[in-house]
């Protein structure tokens, strides 16, 4: 509630007027976007997963409802998401070349620009908490691997599990399918690229009742992924960016997102361009996106409590509670 006094007695002698205005709230919410159909989707398993799309809203939107800060907010959510095994995030994530598990996430405050990331963490139970202590306790915006893993060190009450704690058999079969599909690619066979690779990021965006905005995202990434790759998820700007009027949190491959700068290009265009949010976003995952043959999607919300949660791929699990109150889950394109 933003509370704004007329105070008027001085200049006018009249009585001070007190009027109270409602300031809105919203939440957006994604459990990434992807190849995600009908036929590939037990009755059971969706259930579960709408079950805690809503759930992860609620654990945000109790926290605006409080009166509470948006970045606590996404975390909170952001939390939920990311101890489900359904979620490429935390439990659950995918799994690398070498069968371990590297997640990266990241956080950004609007109003303030702060933001924290961490990349290729294998041993801290959630990410997006790790990412958000980098940004309020360390002078640094982003950390990665051991380095990040002897910074969570110093932070006793950031939970440590053995890095199979984050393996889920449907993962493990997941990597069997892509190296089994890489292995005939590099027999010479022409097979795609699994069309499971990814998906399954998950990430949140709120507006808060002081008109402030945060983001996060958190990702096991893709995979099979080699190298110590990382995606878009942990590079403030690419999946995730709040400022103080737009906010964005992406899923998709990420190398698409991370050369297209696609977070902070959606909200560069309703600032600098005047675009509404749908129209900024909706132009970028539309057209910029699939043109250079990427995919994925995006939730965003502004300042006025609009919300947009775009994608170009057959599903994205989405939720979202907006300005007007009105809440929804969604997983598929037609719904
Ligand atoms: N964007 C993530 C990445 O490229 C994957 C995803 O959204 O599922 O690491």
């Amino acid at each position: 509630m933003r509370a704004f006094l007329l105070c008027c007695a001085l200049v006018l002698g009249a009585p001070c007027v007190a009027s109270a205005q409602a300031q809105p709230t919203a939440l957006v919410i994604h459990g990434g976007a992807g190849v995600i159909e009908r036929k590939a989707l037990s009755a059971d398993a969706e259930r579960v997963i709408r079950g805690t799309l809503d759930a992860a809203l609620d654990a945000g939107h109790a926290v605006l409802a409080g009166g509470g800060r948006a970045l606590d907010a996404v975390e909170a959510s952001v939390r939920v998401l990311e101890e489900s095994p359904h979620f490429n995030a935390g439990k659950g994530a995918v799994f690398n070349a070498e069968g371990r598990h590297e997640l990266d996430a990241s956080v950004m405050e609007g109003h303030t620009r702060r933001a924290g990331a961490v990349a290729a963490v294998s041993t801290v139970r959630s990410p997006v908490r790790l990412a958000r202590r980098v940004m309020e306790q360390s002078p640094h915006v982003m950390l990665i691997g051991e380095g990040a893993e002897r910074f969570a060190d110093d932070h006793a009450d950031l939970e440590r599990v053995p890095n199979h704690w984050f393996d889920t058999p449907q993962r493990r079969e997941q990597l069997e399918r892509a190296q089994a599909s890489e292995a005939q690619r590099q027999a010479g066979r022409d097979v795609p690229v699994a069309p499971d690779a990814y998906f399954g990021t998950v990430g949140a965006v709120a507006l808060d009742s002081h008109g402030h905005i945060a983001a996060a995202t958190s990702t096991g990434g893709m995979t099979n992924k080699r190298w110590g790759r990382v995606g878009d998820a942990p590079i403030i700007g690419a999946g995730t960016w709040a400022d103080d009027r737009c906010g964005v949190s992406a899923t998709g491959w990420g190398e698409f997102f991370i050369r297209n700068a696609v977070a902070h290009d959606i909200c560069a265009r309703v600032a600098y361009r005047g675009d509404s949010l749908a129209e900024a976003a909706g132009h970028v995952i539309g057209e910029v996106i699939p043109a250079q043959g990427g995919d994925g999607g995006v939730i965003a919300l502004d300042a006025q409590g609009n919300v947009a949660l775009p994608f170009n791929t057959p599903g994205m699990y989405r939720g979202w509670i907006g300005a007007d109150g009105r809440r929804g889950v969604a997983i598929f394109a037609d719904e």
